[in-house]
């Protein structure tokens, strides 16, 4: 294993057994609840084989020390579990809905000081660090596809002692590495691009901190956040092709990005100049923008994103979205089709209104 290798071999390298004559060139799936006495896991809740390929694989593309858990949420909910009781957080005022929810619902049953903040806005950012205990960083955000200045945030974090988290699911390593700029631990829901095929649910925590990761794994044994050996092994196999995939989609993406720009039905395109994902806003009402999604024959309309399909949908179809995020935001995630067939498929939807 070479930390120097590029990503794009390592995410073909990493996790393999080790080599022997006949030895398997892939990991297994192992399927066992117990392990006989002896060695250092005992039991399916504290370690599997197959976990330990991804983990061992992600831990090449993000650096550090890795855990793998059943989702992205159970990822994110690991790191909330070990604060104290109301310790302050500072966190994006808009950000992926399952985590709004969460620190939403922290925040007011008093489990945690939630300090949410204006992201794009560095020095209120900054301002609201004082005597927190961690921030909790999205960028780009999910789906307004916002940019924090990761680079300031953390290093004015790990000024005043505050531990740093970044999310790092829209971005992927293959754009920034936020355990590199100094953060404590990044974030996936590997069901994204890791992952890649829409057929897996899993998350990711990835830290340089041996005593964090021991206090995360501890969480992850004990709340039972374990993902399944067969999930695992999905995962690891769709990271031999993220690379491939994730370039693919971004080229796909920019090229949409200027067909969307010149449309006279699209009133703002959001795309933060990287990634896969686009967010653009519809000149038409809800209703309108709900046709549109309705309309595509190969954009499948779903939520999710990050799979080799294209996927759509208006965001504000669902009740827990933010109310910033505006009602004719379609966020569109770009696949690995022929672009052209894409564009025409999006053109022809947006005909429909
Ligand atoms: C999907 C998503 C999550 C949640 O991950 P799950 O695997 O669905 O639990 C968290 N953060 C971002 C940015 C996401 O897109």
């Amino acid at each position: 294993m070479s930390k120097d290798r590029n990503i794009e071999t390592s995410a073909i390298t990493a996790g393999r057994p080790e080599v022997s004559p006949d030895a398997s060139l892939n990991p297994g799936v192992e399927l066992t609840s117990t392990f006989h006495s002896g060695g250092p896991i005992g039991y399916g809740r504290y370690g599997n084989q197959t976990w330990n390929a991804l983990e061992a694989a992600i831990s090449e593309l993000e650096g550090g020390q890795t855990l793998a858990f059943s989702s992205g949420m159970a990822a994110i909910s690991a790191v909330f579990s070990i604060l104290p009781v109301g310790a302050p957080v500072v966190a994006s005022n808009q950000g992926y809905s399952g985590v709004m929810t969460l620190l939403n619902s922290f925040h007011e049953s008093g489990r945690l000081e939630v300090r949410f903040v204006d992201v794009v806005n560095t020095d209120e950012v900054i301002g609201a660090m004082k005597g927190a205990a961690l921030i909790w960083l999205e960028s780009p955000t999910n789906p307004c596809l916002d940019i924090a200045d990761l680079p300031a945030l953390i290093s004015a974090a790990k000024k005043l002692g505050i531990g740093v988290g970044v999310d790092n699911t829209f971005a992927t390593p293959l754009v920034q590495n936020p355990l590199a700029m100094g953060a404590d631990i990044v974030m996936h829901s590997v069901t994204k691009f890791l992952s890649g095929h829409s057929d897996v649910l899993m998350g990711s925590l990835s830290t340089n901190d041996p005593a964090l990761f021991k206090r995360l794994h501890e969480s992850r044994s004990f709340n039972g956040s374990i993902p399944g050996p067969f999930e695992a092994w999905l995962a690891l196999r769709g990271i031999r092709t993220f690379p491939l995939r994730f370039n693919k989609a971004q080229e796909n993406a920019k090229y949409l990005v200027e067909k969307l720009s010149g449309h006279a039905k699209v009133s703002r395109v959001r795309y933060p100049g990287f990634g896969a994902v686009i967010s653009f806003e519809v000149a038409g009402t809800a209703e309108e923008t709900q046709k549109v999604c309705d309309s595509s024959h190969l954009i499948a309309h779903a939520t999710s994103l990050g799979g080799v399909e294209s996927l759509w949908e208006r965001r504000r179809r669902w009740p827990m979205e933010s109310a910033t995020v505006p009602e004719q935001l379609i966020r569109l995630s770009v696949g690995c089709e022929h672009v052209d067939d894409i564009w025409s498929d999006i053109e022809s939807a947006l005909s429909a209104i």
